[in-house]
């Protein structure tokens, strides 16, 4: 089996297998009973949010654990949609390319009575600063912009965005599901209010996420219940996902570097070699682009059909986002840069990672060169 799809999710590392099951064992108790059993186990949630804060240069107490990227998005866009409307400013701006839990958090909130401008992005994927400038009013209470890409891995300008929001006092949110343990990130020299990632995007486990609330902007509960995460997230703490998380941040905080610059050399060797097929073409950013991801499209090409005899031989990757797939729906993403909807359709994503081999990324790249040739010659 050749593993290329880590922007779906990725292998939990041993590190968080360990934390996982000495939290299982060890500190099994409820971190909000005051015997013994129970404070093990909120010196163990504490110990978690402290190491999720020190990965984004925030505080412990700016950090609340959620069950993943999609909740973490969605109470974001609450959050600043509540501190909006407290201020009579209910315009919300974001992107065509985010992903559907923000896409569709927005539709929710845009039934609430809250406007909403999505900015479109260039052929590469990218937002211009100076459009989101512009779309900006004294009504608009919220930026969301991703900070890397799913499908295509651009990465944004997120800084320069930041420093926007901050320039006009507007909650800059960020979708960092992508990008959390593959790229640096620093919610202070990058002005950001509100940032979403996921667990099982950096080797933890499923079920885990965070969201980051900068101090001074009260977080709007999506969920009713006890007093757990200073009563903004109830319910029991999913401890051992939460220690297993922190602990899979922690390592790919300490490997990214050299993670990067193997997966990056990795996934150049894959794009050389795809290229080099007669009809194939680049999707995305050549340069401004997460380490792991290449998304190519075959012209005339059919990515399910591609997508089905990979999986026959054994090789795992897709077509756009991983939530979409089975839909025929060309990706909103490529369209959104422009793309029509037959290459948007033709589009393969692979997205790699430090654990695959130059051995693997040849094997792929001869099989798919294999399987365009056979599919072109029989007019699929
Ligand atoms: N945001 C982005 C950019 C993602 O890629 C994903 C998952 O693919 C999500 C949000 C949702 O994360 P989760 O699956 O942890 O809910």
């Amino acid at each position: 089996m050749i593993y290329l799809d880590h922007a779906a999710t990725t292998r939990p590392c041993p590190e968080a297998l360990a934390a996982m099951a000495d939290a299982q064992e060890r500190c099994w108790g409820n971190p909000s009973a005051i015997y013994g059993p129970g404070r093990q186990a909120k010196a163990l949630l504490e110990s978690a949010r402290r190491t999720v804060a020190g990965a984004l240069n925030a505080s412990p107490g700016e950090i609340l654990f959620t069950s993943g990227g999609t909740e973490s998005d969605v109470q974001a866009l609450f959050t600043a949609a509540r501190w909006g409307a407290a201020q009579g400013r209910r315009h919300l701006v974001s992107t065509r390319i985010e992903h559907h839990a923000v896409l569709r958090t927005l539709s929710a909130l845009q039934e609430r009575g809250f406007s909403v401008t999505l900015l479109g992005v260039d052929e590469k994927g990218r937002v211009d600063p100076a459009d989101a400038a512009a779309a900006l009013t004294p009504d608009t209470c919220l930026l969301s912009v991703m900070t890397a890409n799913n499908e295509v891995g651009t990465i944004q300008p997120v800084a320069e965005l930041g420093a926007l929001c901050r320039q006009r006092k507007v909650l800059f949110h960020t979708d960092a599901v992508q990008a959390a343990g593959h790229l640096p990130l620093d919610v202070q020299a990058q002005n950001i209010d509100l940032l979403s990632l996921s667990a099982h995007k950096f080797h933890g486990p499923r079920g885990a996420g965070a969201l980051y609330v900068r101090r001074g902007v009260e977080a709007a509960n999506v969920l009713f219940g006890g007093g757990q995460e200073r009563g903004h997230r109830p319910g029991t703490e999913n401890l051992p996902a939460i220690a297993g998380m922190a602990a899979a941040l922690r390592r790919a905080v300490e490997t990214m570097s050299r993670d990067a610059a193997r997966t990056g050399a990795l996934r150049d060797r894959l794009a050389t070699a795809l290229l080099a097929i007669p009809g194939a073409a680049l999707n995305g950013d050549p340069e401004r682009r997460l380490p792991g991801h290449l998304n190519v499209s075959f012209a005339g090409l059919s990515a399910e059909t591609l997508l089905l005899l990979l999986d026959e031989r054994g090789i795992c990757a897709s077509a756009g986002a991983a939530c979409s797939a089975g839909a025929l729906e060309p990706s909103h993403v490529l369209l959104a840069m422009g793309q029509p909807p037959a290459r948007a359709r033709s589009a393969l994503r692979l997205t790699l990672d430090a654990s695959n081999t130059e051995e693997e990324v040849d094997t792929a790249a001869a099989v798919i060169a294999g399987l365009v040739e056979t599919l072109r010659k029989n007019h699929f």
